[in-house]
């Protein structure tokens, strides 16, 4: 891998510090962002560096493009390069109907999940195509079933900000085809995470989890590998592509 870096928007819990960690083990010197919560940060870092990888801390909400200049420009600082970019920090929020959602919601929503990612996509772009003088690199994003699901009586707002997300892979994936970069999607089904209690639905995984096909929720881990195995050369043909690891939901 020789010094190659990743850097993973929203990686210092759940599905991100899977990627991190996976990561880290593949070779990687990784970036590990964050919006707010240092101590998991820099407990992730430091469990990265006890395993003899390299990792870096970068605080930043990606619902700011400051912030985001900010995350881009401490990487280049860093290490001068970059070669593999996760889109993995999204939220989800209450559980509610359309009829009952807010402008302020939607606009927070679209804001982090959609603009953000765009904006990281951009910035990952401009440091990896050959068009820039770049050396090339990958992006994943990650998505979500309820791209395809839609979310009805939880969270459509949410279904719909994923929805962009795949279609910005598969139009972001073909404008750079030609530049050294391939872009992916990995779309999880329901992940056992914190963030379905940061959503106000704790026990949304033990609840749901009979009705799934496989009757569990995937891990973090089973989501990772899907995200190290689309950065890798074995997947050099591969872009455009959005990859269920949803148990066959
Ligand atoms: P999570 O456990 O809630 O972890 C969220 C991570 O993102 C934390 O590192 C958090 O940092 C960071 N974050 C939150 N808001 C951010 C912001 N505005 N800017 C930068 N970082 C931010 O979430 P997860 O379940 O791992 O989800 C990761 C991705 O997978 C999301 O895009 C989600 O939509 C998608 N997904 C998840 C599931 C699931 O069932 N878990 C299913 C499908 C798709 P702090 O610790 O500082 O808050």
């Amino acid at each position: 891998m020789s010094g190659k870096v990743l850097l993973v928007t929203g990686g210092s819990r759940g599905i991100g510090a899977a990627i991190c960690r996976l990561g880290s083990k593949a070779g990687y010197r990784v970036v590990v962002n964050y919006a707010s919560n240092k101590a998991a940060a820099d407990a992730l870092v430091a469990e990265i560096e006890a395993a003899a990888g390299e990792a870096l801390a970068v605080k930043g909400d990606v619902g700011s493009e400051a912030d985001i200049m900010a995350m881009f420009e401490a990487v280049d600082r860093a290490y001068g390069r970059l070669d593999a970019f996760v889109n993995n920090a999204g939220i989800v929020d209450a559980k509610a109907r359309v009829d009952e959602m807010s402008a302020a919601r939607l606009e927070r929503m679209m804001r982090i999940n959609v603009v953000g990612s765009i904006l990281c996509a951009r910035e990952a772009v401009k440091r990896m195509s050959t068009r820039y003088g770049g050396s090339g690199g990958s992006i994943v994003n990650i998505s979500s079933a309820a791209a395809r699901l839609g979310s009805p009586g939880e969270y459509v707002d949410y279904a719909a900000s994923k929805g962009a997300i795949d279609t910005m892979t598969i139009g972001l994936a073909r404008e750079v085809a030609l530049e050294g970069i391939r872009v992916n999607a990995v779309s999880p089904g329901i992940t056992d995470t914190e963030i379905h209690a940061s959503g106000g639905q704790p026990d949304r995984v033990a609840r749901m989890q009979d009705m799934l096909p496989m009757k569990r929720a995937g891990t973090a881990e089973e989501v990772a590998s899907a995200v190290l195995y689309l950065l890798s050369d074995e997947a050099s043909y591969i872009t455009g592509a959005i990859l269920n690891v949803s148990g066959g939901r």
